[in-house]
């Protein structure tokens, strides 16, 4: 399957440094950060730095050493202390949002990271 990557996306952006974000970890293939429009206490986003649209494009296209550094980032920060995830060690959900059905806002592959709070059953 093609995957039409809009290099003028948000997250692209970001990637690119020309606005900013509220950085909280990366490596050579992935970066996290704060959502900024929270649904949580802790809301972080994870994509990988490759032009990827959405999770079955990174899985599918995206080399092994790209999926084992954006793994190893969200292991990274469900463990950090200071991030807010691993205090209490209260757990986390982990979402990604894919196409129209998924209701995919930006179209670069990114995982939603949240905790803090009990989250509530996933029904929408
Ligand atoms: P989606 O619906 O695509 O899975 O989620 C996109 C997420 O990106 C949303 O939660 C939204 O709040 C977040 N977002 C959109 N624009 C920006 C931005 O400029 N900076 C940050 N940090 N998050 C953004």
């Amino acid at each position: 399957m093609a995957f039409d990557y809009d290099d003028a996306n948000i997250f692209a952006r970001i990637l690119r440094g020309e606005i900013p974000c509220d950085k909280v970890a990366e490596n050579d293939h992935a970066l996290a950060f704060r959502d900024i429009r929270p649904q949580a206490p802790v809301h972080l986003l994870v994509i990988p730095k490759g032009r990827y649209v959405s999770l079955d494009d990174f899985a599918t296209n995206a080399s092994d050493a790209e999926i084992v550094a954006f793994t190893r980032l969200c292991a990274q920060i469900c463990a950090s202390e200071g991030v807010g995830l691993a205090e209490g060690n209260g757990g986390f959900r982990a979402v990604a949002n894919a196409g129209p059905h998924g209701v995919q806002e930006v179209p670069h592959y990114h995982l939603h990271i949240m905790g803090g709070r009990v989250m509530g059953p996933m029904l929408a």
